[in-house]
């Protein structure tokens, strides 16, 4: 699993989907640029979230807020005091660890050493230890166990401490003026605050939803795993406003949604699990993972939380500014409770990629052996859907696949290739997950028809010229 895992990291970085960030000065840890395909793969899995969202759920409107905000937000929201993972040095190696993953890490090796009983006792006495935030407790389940450091190999270990997580800047160009603010370390304040705002200017009734996708900024302690866990990343997060008292069946309304979603980019079901807090959060008073088997096992893509009235109350106490929302139908004021689904688009991005990414051995007709890497990517959310290619470069072919092309491209992204063999092109195609790939040769000449050719398939239809169009369309809904 984890020759796989690198071979997915090698082929995002090859086709152009993922590269480390500043790469020419040995990259940034924990930090990755975008390149042609996958920042289109990135729009793509933004934008079919985003309709889902808006588009598909007449009671949810958008906004965009700024990723800086005033800092009294954090405090708010609980980020000053609270938003920081424990985690203990190596005083020999000086590396750093966080603590639930420095005890995960040894659980996993006692797993691996035939020994899963007790790598589930060690991980159930981290989790209550972590629910006390009792840390020298840990600090004994530490030394108890004798856990090593991977680099030095011994277990010399500083005390466990605190370590907040979100990045701090100054505003402002003079010193003595400047105010400290924190790149945000999750969109979903910047909803809270302008809750009522977009309440009153949308004119929104109570049940109601705000989405909002961008940056977020978080100072991991150990960034790993590719871009499952980034310094700089992307979420998807949407806020539902509700009745206090009715967040039980919102909450279970939107874990069957978001789950749903999922599932309608025909991504495979045995792969999810739910992960339901036994602790949930210091303002949620319930909360589940959606996990996905990602090739280093099952991790939390998104997480579905029932956010009580912590942050508008809270908002409300620290600005002195209302909250509330006045309910005609039962004629109450009240600060309304809040159910949130939050996805990373980098984490369902690898998700994709894990999915799709497949080494295929093809037996052809003549008995003998091929093989190919192919993607697939669920054509909804290929990075391009259709590849045009003629037979030949001569006798009026690429005019005529040209001529097809720029029918195609004001609907969906078109790549047009004319050079190498025709199954080289195939290659390529299958290489960046484009689903369907077409052919003009001289008989499209005289009847008009093309070739048509699946990526999943491999297998080749001739249609009229005339319906390719529709035929794609038809299957990129
Ligand atoms: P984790 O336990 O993995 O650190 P979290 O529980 O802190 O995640 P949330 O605060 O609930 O995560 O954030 C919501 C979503 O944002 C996560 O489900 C994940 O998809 C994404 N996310 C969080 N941190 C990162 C990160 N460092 N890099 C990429 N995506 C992230």
């Amino acid at each position: 699993q984890d020759n796989r895992f690198q071979a997915i990291i090698g082929h995002a970085k090859e086709y152009g989907f993922v590269f480390p960030s500043s790469e020419i000065y040995d990259g940034l840890s924990a930090v990755y640029d975008y390149g042609p395909y996958g920042s289109e793969l990135k729009k793509n899995i933004r934008d079919y979230w985003w309709k889902s969202m808006t588009q598909m759920h007449d009671n949810i409107v958008g906004i965009d807020a700024a990723i800086f905000m005033h800092p009294t937000t954090w405090k708010a929201s609980g980020h000053v005091d609270n938003f920081s993972d424990p985690m203990i040095d190596n005083k020999d190696s000086k590396k750093r660890y966080r603590v639930d993953h420095l005890i995960e890490g040894y659980a996993e090796q006692l797993k691996d050493k035939g020994n899963p009983e007790k790598a589930e006792a060690v991980l159930a006495s981290m989790e209550a230890l972590l629910a006390k935030d009792d840390f020298s407790g840990l600090k004994q389940l530490i030394d108890d166990h004798k856990i090593v450091c991977a680099i030095s190999g011994t277990g010399n270990w500083t005390e466990i401490r605190q370590f907040n997580l979100m990045f701090s800047t100054q505003l402002g160009s003079v010193a003595e003026e400047a105010d400290t603010i924190y790149l945000r370390p999750e969109t979903a304040q910047g909803i809270f605050v302008n809750f009522l705002n977009v309440q009153k200017t949308a004119r929104m009734k109570i049940p109601f939803g705000i989405a909002q996708t961008g940056k977020a900024f978080r100072n991991e302690i150990v960034a790993r795993q590719f871009i499952f866990r980034m310094r700089e990343f992307e979420q998807m997060e949407m806020q539902f406003f509700v009745r206090p008292g009715t967040q039980k069946e919102w909450y279970e309304y939107w874990r069957e949604q978001r789950l749903n979603w999922h599932l309608s980019l025909g991504l495979p079901a045995e792969k999810y699990k739910w992960h339901v807090h036994a602790k949930p959060a210091h303002y949620a008073d319930n909360a589940v993972d959606i996990e996905y088997e990602f090739p280093f096992g099952f991790k939390e893509v998104e997480g579905i939380h029932s956010r009580t009235d912590f942050d508008l109350s809270s908002h409300q106490k620290f600005s002195g500014k209302k909250m509330t929302y006045f309910d005609p139908e039962i004629n109450q004021h009240y600060v309304p409770y809040v159910i949130e689904t939050s996805i990373g688009l980098d984490r369902m991005f690898l998700l994709i990629l894990s999915n799709s990414y497949e080494e295929e051995t093809i037996t052809k007709e003549d008995g003998s052996t091929d093989s190919r890497v192919v993607m697939h990517i669920p054509a909804k959310i290929a990075p391009i859907k259709l590849a045009l290619f003629p037979l030949t470069k001569k006798d009026g072919l690429p005019e005529l696949a040209k001529e097809l092309m720029e029918e195609c491209k004001p609907h969906f992204r078109c790549f047009y290739e004319e050079k190498d063999a025709i199954g080289k092109r195939y290659r390529r195609q299958d290489a960046i997950g484009t689903p369907f790939c077409v052919t003009v040769d001289h008989q499209t000449k005289e009847d008009g028809t093309v070739t048509l050719r699946n990526r999943d398939t491999m297998t080749q239809q001739r249609i009229h010229r005339s319906e390719l169009k529709n035929e794609i369309l038809k299957a990129i809904f």
